[in-house]
């Protein structure tokens, strides 16, 4: 530049503004090189952290899944054998309503000796009345005794089977259960590594949190649904990760995401993204519709009260600056975007919203 200076006037001028624009398409082509870098690897490693945290939180949903339906196979088996056994129950007791009349019978015939002289009357064939009803029920007696014999020994075979059936299938279930429960806690285990390295990269990258303390819950990706489940500005702080820029939080997955688009916007412009502000609670909600009506949404319906929205400056809050406009460009990757709504009714630049849907990493 300093060679610049001793050109006289108007060619100084032209030389400066070729300059000028030379540098602009330089910082330019600077910019799309570090989002074209951006897109093959973060800077941050915190798109691939994020990534590996949905695909293992994805793993262990499936595995517990899998765990529940094994168990609930299991229960209905046991249900099966449990009617089996009713039924084989049953016919035990009727095999005991058929032994006890031939029981009573043996004992009234062995009681009752056949005659006084034995076996006698039979042979010489002197058979009175009570001999042959005698006979005839000696006969019943041991026709009815070798069919409860014969069920008896069909109806042992039967238990034996199915006592047989429900310790295998006690057993497989035993073993497939303690299978699928070993997995899901090796799944569990690794979700928590990745998160707990996605924790250590978020306090790498300046985000205060209490690493054994409740604000890591707050940024842990994998329980966004839970402050999911709170009402509109009412999630508590715990819940909540906080952001680069102090004194702001998010929700985890929104928080997790604007790092990594923060760190791409101080790629290009050499500093972070300006917030004014990030989750507002429903008495803040409630203080900013009333002091300046018409600028804020209903309080209880602000996507601010989600951990969703962020008012932004440092230029953003122009529309069409060059921050605003590569925001526009490179948010959505990140799951950031300027709602359609905010382009006109009412009209704020500044405010920028994220959706998890838009978000999903391949
Ligand atoms: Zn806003």
């Amino acid at each position: 530049m300093a060679s610049l200076l001793v050109l006289p006037g108007r060619a100084q001028a032209q030389a400066e503004g070729a300059a000028k624009a030379q540098v602009e398409a330089e910082a330019q082509s600077q910019a799309g090189a570090h989002v074209a870098k951006d897109r093959q690897e973060d800077p941050s490693n915190l798109t691939e952290l994020r990534k590996e945290a949905e695909q293992a939180a994805k793993k262990l949903e499936d595995a517990t899944k899998a765990l529940e339906k094994r168990q609930a196979t299991a229960k209905a088996a046991r249900e099966q054998l449990k009617g089996k056994l009713l039924v084989l129950r049953e016919s035990e007791l009727q095999l005991g309503r058929i032994r006890q009349p031939v029981s009573e019978l043996a004992e009234l015939l062995y009681g009752q000796p056949i005659g006084a002289d034995g076996v006698v009357p039979f042979l010489s064939g002197d058979t009175d009345t009570d001999t042959l009803r005698a006979m005839a029920s000696v006969n019943y007696m041991v026709k009815t005794r070798q069919e409860v014999v014969e069920r008896t020994s069909v109806l042992t075979e039967r238990t034996e089977s199915l006592a047989a059936e429900a310790q295998e299938l006690r057993a497989g279930n035993l073993l497939a259960e303690a299978q699928l429960a070993a997995e899901v806690d090796l799944l569990r285990k690794q979700s928590d590594k990745i998160v707990k390295s996605l924790t250590a990269a978020l306090v790498k990258l300046g985000i205060k949190i209490d690493k054994v303390g409740r604000a890591a819950l707050g940024c842990n990706p994998l329980r966004a649904t839970t402050a999911g489940n709170y009402p509109n500005g009412l999630i508590p702080g715990a819940m909540l990760c906080p952001l680069q820029q102090r004194g702001h939080s998010l929700r985890a997955d929104a928080t997790i995401a604007f790092v990594s688009l923060n760190e791409a916007y101080k790629q290009t412009f050499g500093r972070p993204i300006c917030v004014t502000d990030a989750y507002r609670n429903l008495a803040e909600q409630q203080s900013i519709y009333y002091r300046r009506p018409g600028f804020a949404a209903v309080p209880g319906r602000s996507n601010h009260g989600l951990g969703l929205a962020v008012d932004l400056c440092g230029g953003v809050e122009r529309f069409r600056s060059a921050e605003f406009n590569w925001l526009e460009k490179n948010g959505k990757r990140y799951g950031w975007f300027h709602p359609d709504w905010a382009y006109s009714s009412p009209f704020e630049p500044w405010h920028w919203e994220y959706d998890p849907k838009m978000d999903k990493l391949p």
